[in-house]
């Protein structure tokens, strides 16, 4: 049984979906003014991991994301730019989604666009208005929050307390607040500026205030109530306390069973964010670091917990990272080499049931409201457990059979929380090892493979002919590109360190 910590309920829970073995997401996405940074980075592979184990707890799971393409800040930096909104929207749209897919992030099964959705945002604004819950004033419309009697209980917030969220000047200066009955009142559409993209509306032209996209399109795509409603924790008010408010009192049940947030990404403690300025933008952090090791970082800290990120966390994430890959490269050359004569050198029913603990802890971790620190925890214990066990053995054909039964789950779970190990091949050993098969090895093909045991096999020959010269030489070559040679009783053993 997967538990989750429900933010509305303020405790771990059972989850139980709303049907078997189907389980329907909603996650906010970004809005399209900028390149995301690592804060965004976080949230949205922190779900990719939770969606990822649904998937491989045998859920079907439906995901949906929205792109936020209509927005203050989107009509400002087009204002800046000389350009259309629509035209910054779709550069970071499609900039979003080029980032997703080097970050590992899998996509969503449908990603709706507010531009695309307006009708549904147009008839749900009608519903509030003829239940009582909103009204129409000069063009605007707002949410009446005094009408929701359970409005805060997702934030936790005593209505009486709680100060307006934010404060928006109309164009002429004139304070938003006087239009509104209450200033804790939010904007359901709003009353279209000069120059601004607008639709045609029962209010007059306008556009839909933030809030209402999220709520029409759960509704639309997944039907209500959602299984789980999820985003950063800073979404949890006013954006998701508001689209609670207006979905459960357009439709009068639950909007979402489970609400899940994740933590806050922090530089020197402090939020990461646009306002800030503190940001650093995923992009570019992935032209210096792996894909593999940004993730790593971001889930050695359990994904509600607040991260504190440095480049130095990265480095260290990415030997962590290479420890493993190092114990499954081993894995793959002993068992390549295995002997079917060999007598066993292992205590294949020990690795067996080593390998079915580790798939039991794992689940039982991630069981446990998501906990991928523990998780990899788990899969390093068993590749410290690999990595004493064949300490200088050469394997039988036996051996090798339960040692692939533990690479195989290392790699497994590791795809699981999002991290595929690629098999080395040519394309990530460096060019030069061509040129130097050519100039050692009389090689005369294009391929790095090739190269590489073309060279492998000029030295044992070399070795062979007491030509200690040309054996030396080859070593040294390799050894300049980044190679690392172990020279054991099966021949030379040749991995890539990078
Ligand atoms: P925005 O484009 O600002 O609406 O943010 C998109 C997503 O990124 C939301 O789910 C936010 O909660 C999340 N987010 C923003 N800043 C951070 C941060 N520093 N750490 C984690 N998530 C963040
Ligand atoms: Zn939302």
């Amino acid at each position: 049984m997967i538990k989750l910590y429900d933010t509305k309920q303020r405790r771990k829970v059972d989850f139980i979906p709303r049907e078997e073995g189907k389980v329907s997401m909603y996650v906010c996405g970004p809005t399209v003014y900028n390149r995301i940074h690592l804060g965004n980075a976080r949230t949205f592979i922190s779900f990719d991991m939770i969606r990822r184990y649904f998937e491989w707890r045998g859920y079907n799971v439906t995901f949906v994301q929205n792109v936020t393409d209509v927005d203050d800040k989107i009509i400002a930096k087009a204002s800046e730019e000389g350009r259309s909104a629509a035209d910054v929207a779709k550069e970071y749209t499609e900039a979003f989604i080029a980032d997703m897919h080097a970050a590992g992030v899998a996509a969503p099964t449908i990603r709706p666009k507010a531009t695309e959705e307006i009708d549904a945002m147009i008839a749900l604004v009608q519903k509030l208005i003829d239940k009582g819950h909103a009204y129409a004033k000069e063009g605007d419309v707002y949410f009446d929050v005094r009408s929701d009697a359970h409005y805060g209980s997702l934030s936790g917030r005593n209505i009486d307390e709680m100060e307006a969220g934010h404060r928006e000047l109309r164009a002429d200066g004139k304070g938003v607040e006087d239009r509104k009955r209450d200033p804790l009142d939010f904007a359901l559409w709003k009353a279209a500026k000069p120059g601004e993209p607008s639709w045609e509306s029962p209010w007059g032209l306008g556009r839909p205030g933030w809030h209402i996209e999220c709520s029409a399109m759960s509704e639309k795509y997944l039907g209500l109530p959602i299984d789980i409603h999820g985003g950063g924790a800073d979404l949890i008010f006013p954006h998701h306390e508001n689209e609670c408010a207006q979905s459960e009192c357009a439709y009068d049940g639950a909007f979402s069973r489970y609400w899940m947030h994740s933590g806050m990404l922090q530089i020197n403690s402090e939020k990461m964010s646009k306002s800030l300025g503190n940001f650093l933008l995923l992009h570019q952090v992935l032209e210096e670091a792996r894909p593999l090791a940004l993730r790593m970082l971001m889930l050695q800290t359990h994904y509600r917990s607040p991260l504190d990120f440095s480049m130095e966390r990265i480095d260290e994430a990415n030997s962590a990272l290479s420890r493993i890959e190092t114990a499954l490269e081993n894995m793959a050359w002993l068992c390549k080499n295995a002997q079917t004569d060999a007598p066993s050198a292992l205590d294949e029913k020990d690795i067996e049931a080593v390998v079915e603990q580790t798939r039991e802890d794992f689940t039982s971790a991630m069981d446990d409201d998501f906990n991928a620190p523990a998780a990899l925890g788990c899969i390093f214990t068993l590749v410290g457990h690999m990595n004493t066990t064949l300490a200088g053995k050469t394997l039988s054909d036996k051996d090798a059979v339960c040692t692939k039964h533990a690479s195989n789950l290392i790699k497994e779970l590791l795809g699981v929380l999002g991290m595929k190990i690629e098999d080395k091949t040519s394309a990530s050993y460096p060019e030069e090892t061509i040129s130097l098969a050519a100039d050692m090895a009389d090689y005369t093909g294009e391929n790095t493979n090739e190269a590489l045991s073309a060279l492998i096999e000029a030295r044992t020959s070399a070795k062979a002919a007491k030509d200690w010269a040309k054996a030396d030489a080859i070593r040294d070559g390799l050894i300049e590109l980044g190679f690392i040679i172990e020279d054991t009783p099966q021949g030379a053993k040749v991995t890539y360190a990078g």
